[in-house]
């Protein structure tokens, strides 16, 4: 059987994939949407979304992600199920990429978005997984909100804890900020930031024990793993803030990526160093991670692929 081929494969269906195969389907390149793992992406982890523009009483995250891919759809994308087990792109201008789906079928593609995003790593304590969407967040920009005049805590020690830490502190009445060495990994520049808020509580040496709680976060249990003493603070809401896993390991040895795994785009462009590749969202983002960025760039990357594939026609043409 021949294998099939396509002007525009997309891979992923968060904001940035949707947001991609909108624009890609109505410039007419047939659009095919893998939707991977996680069909919607993040968002559908998560229960209101109250900052993408356009919806004024907020809306519950899987609507939203259904609603875009309706939208895609409506101007002729193709969203299928399925993940991308391998790929083998070419490096020519003009040449055709490979792409293996659930290892087992080949398709080639003329061009290539990948919006593949990150996933916030997590403790692992079976608490924690019980409470995400009760208290629990990797996102602090995301629930902060829900949080105002409450007392929280977060987890890590990084430039994400010490900044997100920041951004609690002015919504929240008091935050807990947990490091589990004695000192924090963050610059100094963050660290000072932490430092000079009055309602920002830093604990060296303290890890997470349990997160108390049925349905919703009450409270923490904390140990010092130099004193081995156990605490307990009253909290509603538990802000893990230990990195992100960029989902690019099908690329490696590929793409250009920074030393976490981050694929590295050029300049304000969408452009990877293989012609007709392009990344878009959270996947070459490790500093805004929100969905409206990601479709942002997944609008960009779609105009890039658009205006890629219309130069290699005029240059076969010529
Ligand atoms: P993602 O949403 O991560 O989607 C990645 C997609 O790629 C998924 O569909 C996945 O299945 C697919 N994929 C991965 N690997 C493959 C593969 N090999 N083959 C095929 N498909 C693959 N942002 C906001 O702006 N507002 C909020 O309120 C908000 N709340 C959040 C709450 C939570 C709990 C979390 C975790 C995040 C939240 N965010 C929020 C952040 C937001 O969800 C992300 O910034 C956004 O989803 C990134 O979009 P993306 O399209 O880049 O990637
Ligand atoms: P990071 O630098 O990898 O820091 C992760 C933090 O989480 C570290 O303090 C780490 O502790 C801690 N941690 C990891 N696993 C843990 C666990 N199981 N339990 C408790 N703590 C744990 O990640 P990041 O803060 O997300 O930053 C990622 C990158 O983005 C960095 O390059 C950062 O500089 C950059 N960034 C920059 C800005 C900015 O400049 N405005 C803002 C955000 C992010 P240890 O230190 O003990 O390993």
């Amino acid at each position: 059987m021949a294998v099939e081929r396509i002007k525009c494969l997309i891979i992923g269906s968060g904001p940035a994939g949707y947001t991609a195969a909108i624009y890609a389907s109505r410039a007419d390149l047939k659009p095919v949407v893998y939707t991977g793992m996680e069909p919607g992406g993040q968002l559908t982890t998560t229960t209101e979304v109250d900052n993408f523009p356009g919806y004024p009483e907020g809306i519950d995250g899987p609507t939203m992600m259904v609603q875009l891919q309706q939208q895609a759809e409506r101007f002729g994308t193709e969203v299928r199920i399925g993940m991308i087990t391998n790929v083998e792109f070419s490096s020519e201008e003009g040449g055709i990429h490979k792409a293996t789906v659930d290892n087992t079928t080949e398709i080639e593609a003329e061009s290539v978005i990948i919006s593949t995003g990150a996933t916030a790593r997590y403790l692992g304590l079976p608490s924690e997984q019980r409470l995400r969407g009760g208290g629990v967040s990797a996102c602090a920009v995301c629930d902060g909100f829900f949080y105002k005049n409450q007392r929280v805590a977060i987890v890590g020690g990084g430039d994400t804890a010490a900044e997100e830490a920041t951004y609690l502190a002015n919504i929240c009445e008091h935050v807990t900020m947990l490091v589990r060495k004695d000192e924090m990994r963050a610059s100094k520049a963050m660290q000072h930031r932490v430092n000079s808020r009055k309602n920002i509580t830093v604990l060296y040496n303290t890890e997470v024990e349990e997160v108390v709680g049925e349905q919703v976060v009450e409270g923490l249990k904390m140990i010092n793993n130099q004193t081995k003493e156990v605490s307990e603070i009253e909290i509603t809401g538990l802000f893990i803030a230990i990195g992100h896993k960029p989902n690019t390991d099908i690329f490696k040895g590929q793409l250009e990526m920074d030393e976490t795994g981050y694929i590295l785009t050029d300049g304000k462009s969408t452009k990877t160093g293989k012609p007709g590749v392009f990344a878009s969202g959270d996947v070459q983002d490790k500093e805004y991670r929100q969905a409206i960025t990601a479709a942002g760039t997944g609008c960009m990357a779609a105009l890039d692929a658009e205006r890629y594939l219309a130069s290699v026609e005029e240059k076969v043409e010529a």
